[in-house]
């Protein structure tokens, strides 16, 4: 008899779920638009040239060792993973009250955050959108914070409930964190305008609630990495203190090798010093100190005028096949004559589109099409191409009629 007789058999992650149908599936034509992961026009994962380049490089000099990296990870790495967030000529940087540590991409630069602020924050109270991504609720809760949320998306409009947002943040507790997804939400594509970011950054430094970044997509959603970076900016540039969560899975397509940072502004350089130090007991007995690889190969092109002009290229090219997807898929939903207003595809930000479809319409499509997604509607627009369009809305079509 096992002693592990007794345990019951756990739930399957409800969007990597969708790739484990997926997979089951048989048939030729069926179509994966569940996993934000970027695919070319030809249906395929794409590593970045510049991404090969780069590795060529660190595989080719001899002096590279692999010795462990500090608990905080690679230094060239996060001063320029800050710079890359907050801006090259970021005051904050500059006056050296920024700690930044490198971590396992997004997900384990929200973890070590949660953390952090669990151990040493005096509220531990957080605030996130509501939807937003599925990992959220699960790394502040396992942490020990307690999760509240805010309103964020409106499904009459299929866009941003400014209002809620407003109302629900102005009657959280002083000092509370909010979580706020840097650009392109996942999952609704909606984002503030400037204008209105300008109100929430107002409110939240009036209430002193604690902005948290998650910045999942820099350069995904317009094309432009500083674009993109405006929202985080303009918290860091009234003086006050915030974190900030990078990934670059997206955004340099090194999904696997799990690459970001966390940053934390503070208020002076001897604030950040402490709060580096703490951050250091943190990651000790999680993880030691992070991998090197992924780290090296950010760290080569950032530091290389060349490379990192190369990347922001491959980087656009990769924004405008999604928003050329979005825009094929309107034309093809009008083209059908399919009923309801579709314009929020055009409008929406980043790599989903959320749809609206209910549940009962996404298990039409995925039973009757082979066309997998999440249950919520959301669908992934860069694993679309000018071939799969059409299929897509021929399924959409007769879901909505
Ligand atoms: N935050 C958001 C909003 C995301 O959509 C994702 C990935 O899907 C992440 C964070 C973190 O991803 P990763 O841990 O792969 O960097």
């Amino acid at each position: 008899d096992s002693v592990f007789g007794n345990i019951v058999r756990a739930p399957e992650d409800p969007i990597l779920g969708v790739t484990v149908a997926y997979n089951k599936d048989p048939s030729p034509t069926k179509l994966n638009l569940g996993v934000g992961a970027y695919r070319t026009e030809e249906g395929k994962p794409l590593v970045l040239n510049v991404v090969r380049r780069a590795e060529q490089l660190i595989v080719n000099d001899r002096s590279r060792v692999k010795e462990y990296l500090p608990i905080i990870g690679l230094t060239d790495f996060n001063k320029l993973s800050a710079k890359l967030i907050f801006g090259t000529d970021s005051p904050a940087i500059q006056e050296n009250r920024v700690t930044t540590v490198q971590c396992l991409s997004g997900t384990g630069s929200l973890r070590v955050g949660a953390e952090f602020l669990a151990r040493h924050y005096h509220q531990r109270l957080i605030y996130i959108p509501q939807p937003t991504w599925g990992n959220h609720p699960k790394i502040f809760t396992v942490a020990g914070l307690s999760v509240k949320t805010y309103r964020y998306y409106d499904p009459k409009t299929r866009g941003l409930n400014f209002q809620g947002l407003l109302e629900d943040l102005s009657s959280a507790p002083s000092g509370a964190i909010v979580l706020l997804h840097a650009c392109a939400h996942n999952p609704t594509g909606v984002d503030p305008t400037i204008e209105q970011w300008k109100q929430i950054r107002q409110l939240m430094r009036s209430k002193g609630l604690l902005p948290f970044f998650d910045s999942a997509y820099q350069g995904f959603a317009s094309g432009s990495l500083d674009a993109d970076a405006q929202p985080v900016r303009m918290f860091v540039a009234d003086g006050g203190e915030c974190l900030a969560a990078q990934s670059y899975a997206k955004n340099m397509g090194l999904y696997g090798e799990r690459v970001g940072a966390l940053s934390i502004v503070c208020k002076t350089e001897d604030v950040a010093s402490r709060v580096e130090s703490q951050l250091k007991l943190v990651i000790r007995p999680m993880y030691s100190s992070p991998p090197i690889h992924g780290a090296s190969i950010v760290a080569t092109i950032l530091k290389d005028k060349d490379m990192y002009n190369e990347w922001t290229v491959e980087l656009k090219a990769m924004a405008d096949r999604i928003i050329s997807m979005r825009q094929q898929l309107f034309d093809a939903l009008r083209a059908r004559g399919t009923p309801g207003d579709w314009s929020h595809i055009i409008k929406q930000i980043g790599m989903f589109t959320f749809t609206g479809l209910n549940t009962e319409q996404v298990a039409f499509m995925t039973k009757e099409y082979h066309i997998y997604m999440t249950s919520d509607g959301r669908i992934s627009m860069a694993g679309l191409s000018s071939r799969t369009v059409p299929l897509l809305a021929d399924a959409i079509h007769a879901a909505a009629t």
